[in-house]
């Protein structure tokens, strides 16, 4: 169980996709599943035998991925496959990134904080958690140990181009980029970690702070990046960075007829940022010297994991199953597929 990655499947870029279950609602209005995984990598979004016309979005079409991973799967197999061989990196040096994309609903927040049993979120079987337990073991082993390496941890959340820090009652911070190009966010509160129990404290600590004061129905999350990093020092300076990424729903940037200003804004603002991530992750893809980080406040605060050699990133792709979310199914689908 401690063999983290395979060598020779050593990709800068990993791109998977995770279907969820159909839930209670859909069920109920008895929706069909149209996405169906055959094999590990292959996915199929294909035509209902009912008769709906829907024939505008589908035409049996195949997608294939690093991993496609099917309603039976559990966050711990989604995290072996993903994040895990990232956290390896992040001892050897590496910048790594791991992020949830899809739309509002699809399962970002479950897989990458715990799922929700009744009100609480079970924080401990998110990747979050399971990366932070990997983490404290690797730390333990003698190679590692010998380095001195400290972990810390900082989580925020990136809403309409700002920062609020989650650490510290969403205070907004400020970004800066000095004439070496290096970005750094002033103020970031980051903890020092001294087991995984204390990641995940603070992790619960953010993520309340994330939903307090919205509602299910128009909750603010849903339009916002969080992004959780473990980091690790050695002697004070910067050693290896994984940032976890829970993106803004995709289908607000989608959003572009909407009456309401703030809504468009924010589309825009969401719509602009999964762009410049998809083309700095395509520039990490194709070792380009250009990575258009200053795209977005999202790419611009990631830069570091963009740049550089050692760079990993790992993109999970979440979709629901039901005929009524074809549509945004198939932006998604699209979206990952052009990352690879
Ligand atoms: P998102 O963050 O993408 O908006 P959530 O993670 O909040 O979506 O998921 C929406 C709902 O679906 C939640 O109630 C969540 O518990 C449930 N859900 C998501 N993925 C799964 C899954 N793989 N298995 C079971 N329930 C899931
Ligand atoms: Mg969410």
């Amino acid at each position: 169980p401690l063999s983290f990655s395979d060598p020779s499947e050593d990709h800068r870029i990993c791109v998977c996709v995770r279907k969820r279950p159909l839930n209670k609602k859909e069920i109920a209005k008895k929706e069909i599943d149209v996405i169906t995984i055959p094999e590990k990598g292959l996915l199929l979004v294909h035509e209902p035998k009912q008769k709906v016309d829907l024939t505008k979005y589908l035409d049996n079409q195949t997608f294939r991925f690093d991993y496609s991973f099917d309603d039976s799967a559990t966050n711990e197999m989604v995290y072996r496959f993903t994040a895990r061989p990232l956290v390896q990196k992040i001892f050897e040096g590496s910048m790594a990134t791991c992020f949830a994309y899809g739309q509002t609903g699809s399962g970002k927040t479950h897989t990458m904080g715990g799922d929700f049993c009744g009100k609480s979120q079970n924080s401990s079987k998110g990747i979050y958690a399971f990366a932070a337990r990997d983490v404290f073991m690797l730390l333990s082993q003698p190679r590692y140990s010998i380095l001195g390496l400290e972990p810390y941890v900082s989580f925020f959340e990136i809403y309409n181009g700002k920062v609020f820090d989650l650490l510290n009652k969403k205070a907004k911070l400020r970004v800066l980029e000095d004439s070496k190009q290096q970005v750094q966010v002033v103020g970031l509160q980051e903890r020092q970690v001294a087991s995984a129990d204390d990641v995940i404290k603070v992790i619960d600590i953010g993520s309340a702070c994330r939903t307090s004061g919205q509602t299910f129905a128009n909750s603010s999350s849903s339009r916002s990046h969080a992004i959780l990093q473990i980091v690790l020092r050695r002697r004070g300076k910067l050693h290896g960075k994984f940032s976890l990424v829970d993106l803004a729903g995709n289908e607000r940037g989608a959003d572009v007829c909407s009456s309401d200003r703030q809504t468009l804004v924010e589309g825009a603002e969401i719509n602009r940022s999964l762009l410049a991530l998809k083309e700095c992750i395509r520039a990490l893809g194709q070792n380009q010297t250009h990575t258009p980080f200053r795209m977005s406040k999202l790419t611009q605060v990631l830069r570091d994991s963009f740049i550089g050699e050692n760079s990993r990133t790992c993109m999970i792709a979440m979709i629901s199953p039901g005929i009524n979310s074809c549509e945004y199914t198939l932006n998604t689908l699209r979206y990952a597929d052009r990352v690879k």
